[in-house]
């Protein structure tokens, strides 16, 4: 396809099972791998046989993985071409849903395989573990459910996303009018929070009546697979079988004790720099000295040139693989027109290269995104010489690591980007924003654990529950006159509503990547090896032996965050 950035990418390995000829967007061509597979499987009479079985599974599994990515790619760098987003909404709409019922067969049929348990332990125990969890939580009376939670979650989105407000005389979107709480200015920042807050006040009733009829579904999903409350369903549906609910407990309360002192501290700066008495809501995003923006780069060029400095000074590995993606063409940086907005990292599974996109257009926020999403792209290209394709990715808790390391890593070499001043600048505003996401993680964890484990509670209970964890993680803003806005500000947290429980990966993500931080402080080398070791692991082993091989604790509880909260502190008194 001409649309994609980079040349045709060949297979890291030459195909075995799936055909070197093949037309993916063509059911009748791919089915008849799936049937071969079903086939073979009830014929394998020994473990090599059945090791090469899913060796072949991961080969078919991982082209289509690369189809789907790369029609995908190519639509977001050309949302103007109608053939690019014919091509991938074909494969979405026609393929996936063929392929989808298929792979769950394979997966029975590898449980219920006699010579499964006698796979090497150490290599296949986490791919078993994952696909029995798979296989047993699939109930068929849960099909309709979940259709019918994607219908309504789509509900939520089309709300969100079609509310506006007229500002200044023009109409604008939500998000559009973020950029007004960057100004200088308090009244207009007032101003323009208050419309905002209105307009979303004006839809509380929807928002709730959309999240009642969620919560009730999901009680349902939960009771039909066997599980007392959703909670404990959606827990093992993630794969959560290293940590339990007692864990997340254990880090909203070290948030609490631990991360609060250091939040209320940053909030009092925040106030005597700003010269106000009180912290409203409109006065948390803007820089508290009214200086302008910081300017890192002109053009995109630059960006990648400057980044590639920073990793030739961190690693000479590392640095290796950010030039071949230059050399690939696997970098689409630019902002520009016809391009989808946002930003993320993908993984052509077949190739096993990654590629980056972004809208990148000169600011901070940019520089700390190309960082991250390289310690992505490191992840995938340190997996590369793994054949079975579910250990070429990680769990979410452990991918985050990859990417948040890289951006405190990177960032002691931000003087590529900036003056002394102001690299001292752009270091303060990411520790900062480390810090403040916490308590906000653990607001949205926490209540997410109490509604799931109070069935039948009421419009008001809720909102009591939330206000009170406003109360523990809110600090000190004062949202006096806004009781209501305060009350219902969860409507504006689209995880709660589309993707229960996934919040909390983002924070112990991020105590796993300030401690291997904090150990390349004592010595770079080392903490260096050991990130790249953890990154080579991919998938293959539990969450505990990943974050250990990246020479951190896989524990969120306060011992393990207050040296964290000590460091990060010192760092910023020292930033001044
Ligand atoms: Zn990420």
């Amino acid at each position: 396809m001409s649309l994609l950035p980079f040349e045709n990418l060949p297979a890291y390995k030459p195909r075995h099972f799936v055909p070197a000829e093949i037309d993916f967007g063509d059911w009748t061509q791919i089915q008849p791998l799936f049937e071969r597979l079903e086939t073979r499987i009830t014929q394998c009479a020994s473990l090599a046989e059945l090791e090469q079985w899913l060796i072949d599974w991961s080969e078919l599994s991982a082209a289509l993985d690369q189809e789907s990515s790369t029609r995908y790619i190519a639509m977001t760098c050309h949302t103007d071409s109608a053939e690019a987003e014919k091509a991938y909404l074909q494969f979405v709409e026609k393929i996936e849903p063929e392929t989808k019922p298929r792979q769950f067969t394979l997966s029975q049929k590898f449980i219920a395989h006699p010579l499964r348990e006698k796979l090497p332990k150490q290599r296949f125990e986490v791919f078993d573990r994952d696909t029995r969890n798979h296989v047993q939580l699939f109930r068929p009376e849960n099909v309709a459910l979940e259709t019918e939670e994607a219908r309504l979650s789509q509900q939520y989105q089309k709300l969100s996303g079609s509310l506006t407000v007229i500002f200044r005389g023009e109409e604008r979107t939500l998000v559009q009018m973020g950029r007004f709480l960057e100004e200088p200015d308090r009244a207009l920042r007032k101003e323009a929070w208050e419309i905002v807050a209105n307009r979303r006040l004006q839809e509380v009733d929807k928002f709730e009546e959309i999240f009642d009829k969620l919560i009730k579904l999901r009680q349902q999903i939960a009771k039909n697979a066997g599980f007392d409350n959703y909670r404990d369903y959606a827990f093992r549906r993630m794969g959560r079988f290293d940590y339990t609910a007692a864990d997340c407990e254990k880090f909203h309360h070290a948030v609490e004790t631990v991360i609060m002192p250091v939040v209320r501290e940053l909030q009092a700066n925040r106030r005597s720099e700003l010269k106000v008495d009180a912290l409203r809501p409109w006065d948390l995003a803007v820089d508290p000295l009214n200086r302008p923006p910081l300017k890192p780069f002109e053009q995109v060029e630059q960006m990648v040139s400057r980044t590639q400095k920073i990793f030739n000074q961190l690693d000479g590995e590392l640095a290796g693989g950010f030039q071949q993606m230059q050399d690939l063409r696997l970098l689409d940086l630019a902002n520009r027109k016809g391009k989808a907005p946002g930003g993320y990292q993908s993984t052509l599974a077949e190739s096993r290269l990654p590629f980056i996109f972004m809208n990148a257009v000169g600011l901070q926020r940019d520089v700390e995104t190309i960082l991250h999403e390289a310690g992505h792209a490191f992840h995938a290209l340190a997996t590369r010489a793994e054949d079975l394709y579910a250990y070429r990715s990680a769990p979410i808790e452990f991918c985050e690591v990859a990417s948040m390391s890289m951006e405190l890593l990177g960032n002691e070499f931000i003087e590529e980007f900036y003056s002394t001043d102001d690299s001292r600048r752009a270091r303060r505003t990411h520790l900062e924003g480390i810090i403040g996401i916490f308590p906000w993680i653990a607001t949205v964890d926490a209540f997410q654990h109490w509604i799931y484990t109070h069935p039948g509670h009421t419009r008001a209970e809720r909102s009591l529950a939330w206000l009170e964890l406003m109360d523990r993680f809110g600090g000190d803003v004062d949202w006096n006159g806004y009781d209501k806005s305060r009350a219902y500000l969860w409507h504006r947290q689209l995880h709660i509503f589309l993707h229960p429980f996934y919040y909390i990966e983002y924070g112990i993500a991020q105590l796993g990547a300030l401690q291997v931080w904090a150990n390349s402080k004592q010595d770079k080398a080392q903490a260096l090896n050991a990130y790249k070791k953890s990154l080579e692991l991919g998938g293959s082993r539990p969450l505990p032996e990943l974050f250990q091989a990246a020479g951190a604790k896989f524990q969120f509880d306060a011992p393990t965050i207050k040296p964290l909260m000590d460091l990060t502190r010192s760092e910023l008194v020292k930033l001044g």
